[in-house]
């Protein structure tokens, strides 16, 4: 038998007949590594434990500490549901069912829908087959004879026709269920200690709703009956705190079937806060020395020929608008507009940087199955900013967006993040724009600068755009979880497409370089993150009613609505209750609206210009002088608190 020399991650080789499978090699290092390795990478590239190797390779055993393993066990979970299902309702055909974030779905076809009595009892199901101990055994099937194998299964026979080579991988678990899948997974059901099914939701195959709807079970796995138990209660919470939920609650927004879907409709309330964020933007752009430009909302197709998104960025966008003149396309970016204003003139290297910022409205093609409140939807407003400059300048441009960044998000009181620097693959594949010499410098100034300033990163090789590397700063909210929120991403595509130039010191013409850089994001999105974070209870300087002043009797109606003049001309936005309802109803609906302040005034109250104060979340906190309580809330205003 021949002999085959894996690579272990610490240097050591060992020879070992071909056909040794990467479950024996664990074995051999401990009964312990093999216990807990949940999957294996070979070359490079995640393998079966079970899978013979048959040539020269670097492994290494991954185990639940290894990010990439919970993906498979995900995958794996997601297995064992179809068999599940196919075991106690046959007559089933599997659709895909991959990892998710924080869990996996599967898809079934089946005419009736499943209830959630069903979900129970394919849970149990599960639970029965994952005692069984049974293997997930990878086959190989050629593609006529998969065809024929598969021919009531009209899904399975799709993708095999669309994705499969000559021969295609599958895996089997127990006698009813076959899959036409590429894997990896774990060797057997034992290794599944903890998973909750959750729901069951209609998706369409492939995602395009002019397919046949199915039914999606979605469920969530963890190596640990904890972690399950931590996550279902974070769903629990993110329930109450969804933002589609609260904001026709509180008023905020709204999606009109008439204009239709992904289009949003800031409400009076919504669209006070909107004009905040606004604001602050606005203002922080300036004090940092970008200029702010407005640009329009559509542009004839041939700028988006230019810039290449008629081509590399089509699926995107909205259909071209037919003029007498020309094409025009309704702007799904705001870059080649910045680039427009930069190429209007003659730029010499005193001129840069030059900082071009927007708050730019653009449109974008999303299938309507994916809208999601103001998280996905089909227009919305970037805060977005182009940067051209030389490359001695561009590690202090980047500094300068990456304090921006972690600035702004400290702004609206987050104090945790994360962020990722994504790389090229040094331009093995050759799928990236640009040259060795403007990855290294970009890489290096982002790398240089997120050490600058003390930015923990994780890097993430071969994760770039094609047109230049970035930074990405997730946020972390009030109920850990992570939000994608700021990037800054450098472009070597766009600058030559539109011939950007600027006049160096050496006389000569050079090629600037750009970098795009938004921090809200979209500023729906970030909404939408804040009304989530915040439970719907914003900081008083965005709350859109910051007090509400709430007379005991009628007979205090006048003495209310002059408490309520002081405060709107101390620029407070105070509102009166002053229905003839009981005090303890007003506190209530005050409360459930989250207006941080309540002023209750009575007789004794209106005698001495005084309130009776209450803050949503400390409750009573006294009588006292309205001139007094102005005082305290105009500092809160003054100084942002994000708290109270
Ligand atoms: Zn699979
Ligand atoms: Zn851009």
């Amino acid at each position: 038998m021949s002999q085959i020399e894996i690579t272990l991650p610490d240097g050591s080789k060992q020879s070992l007949p071909s056909g040794t499978r990467p479950i024996d090699i664990a074995q051999s290092i401990s009964p312990r590594l093999a216990e807990a390795a949940v999957v294996a990478r070979v070359n490079g590239e995640l393998y079966d434990l079970t899978r013979p190797l048959e040539s020269d390779a670097a492994l290494q055993i991954l185990t639940p500490k290894d990010p990439e393993s919970l993906d498979v066990y995900r995958h794996s979970t997601a297995h064992l549901l179809a068999a599940a299902v196919l075991e106690l309702y046959p007559e089933t055909k599997l659709g895909i069912g991959p990892p998710i974030e924080n869990g996996f779905y599967y898809d079934f076809d089946r005419a009736v829908p499943f209830t959630p009595e069903d979900l129970e009892k394919i849970e149990k199901k599960m639970w029965e087959i994952q005692s069984r101990h049974l293997p997930y055994e990878r086959v190989y099937t050629p593609k006529d004879m998969g065809l024929k194998k598969y021919a009531d299964a009209w899904m399975k026979c799709e993708l095999i026709t669309e994705r499969a080579g000559d021969v295609f991988s599958e895996y089997t678990l127990g006698p009813h269920f076959i899959d036409f899948c590429r894997g990896p997974h774990i060797p057997d059901t034992s290794k599944i200690k903890a998973f909750k099914l959750l729901s069951v939701a209609g998706a369409y195959w492939k995602g395009n709703e002019r397919n046949k709807q199915l039914q999606r079970i979605y469920g969530t796995a963890f190596f640990t009956q904890r972690e399950v138990e931590e996550y279902l209660k974070q769903i629990e919470e993110a329930k109450k705190r969804d933002h589609r939920k609260l904001g026709k609650e509180l008023d905020l927004f709204s999606i009109q079937e008439l204009a239709g879907p992904g289009l949003i409709f800031f409400h009076p309330k919504g669209g006070i806060i909107r004009k905040l964020l606004e604001d602050w933007m606005r203002d922080q752009y300036i004090a940092r020395g970008y200029s702010l430009v407005y640009t329009p909302h559509v542009a004839r197709l041939d700028l988006w020929k230019t810039s290449g998104h008629a081509n590399f960025y089509a699926e995107n966008m909205f259909k071209p608008i037919e003029l007498d003149d020309a094409e025009y396309q309704l702007k799904p970016m705001n870059c080649p507009f910045h680039i427009l204003i930069y190429a209007d003139k003659q730029r010499s290297y005193r001129d840069l940087p030059v900082r071009l910022g927007e708050l730019g409205t653009v449109y974008r093609y999303e299938r309507s199955g994916v809208l999601n409140g103001l998280f996905r939807v089909r227009g919305f407003t970037q805060d977005d900013a182009h940067i051209f400059c030389t490359p001695e300048q561009i590690e202090n441009e980047i500094v300068g967006c990456l304090q921006f960044a972690v600035d702004t998000l400290a702004a609206f009181g987050f104090d945790k993040y994360e962020a990722e620097l994504s790389t090229w693959d040094g331009g093995a594949s050759g799928k990236y724009a640009g040259s060795p010499e403007q990855w290294k410098l970009a890489e290096n100034a982002l790398m240089r600068a997120t050490e600058r300033l003390g930015l923990k990163v994780k890097l993430m090789p071969d994760e770039a755009a094609f047109y230049g590397p970035k930074i990405d700063v997730k946020l972390v909210d009030a109920i850990r979880r992570p939000w994608q929120l700021s990037t800054v991403q450098f472009d070597f595509n766009l600058p030559p497409r539109f011939g950007l130039e600027y006049i160096a010191e050496d006389g000569k013409t050079h090629q600037p370089l750009m970098v795009h850089r938004a921090l809200y994001g979209s500023i729906e999105r970030f909404f939408g993150i804040l009304v989530e974070h915040y439970a719907g209870a914003f900081p008083v300087w965005l709350a859109p009613v910051q007090a509400i002043v709430l007379p005991i009797t009628d007979r205090q109606n006048e003495y209310a609505h002059s408490v309520q003049k002081q405060l709107d001309a101390a620029g407070i936005r105070a509102t009166v209750d002053g229905r003839s309802e009981k005090v303890n109803l007003k506190i209530r609906e005050a409360q459930l609206q989250k207006i941080p302040y309540m002023l209750v005034v009575g007789g004794r109250e209106a005698e001495t210009d005084q309130v009776a104060v209450r803050n949503r979340k400390h409750g009573d906190q006294g009588a006292k002088p309205l001139a007094a309580f102005i005082t305290e809330i105009r500092g809160l205003i003054d100084s942002k608190a994000v708290s109270e």
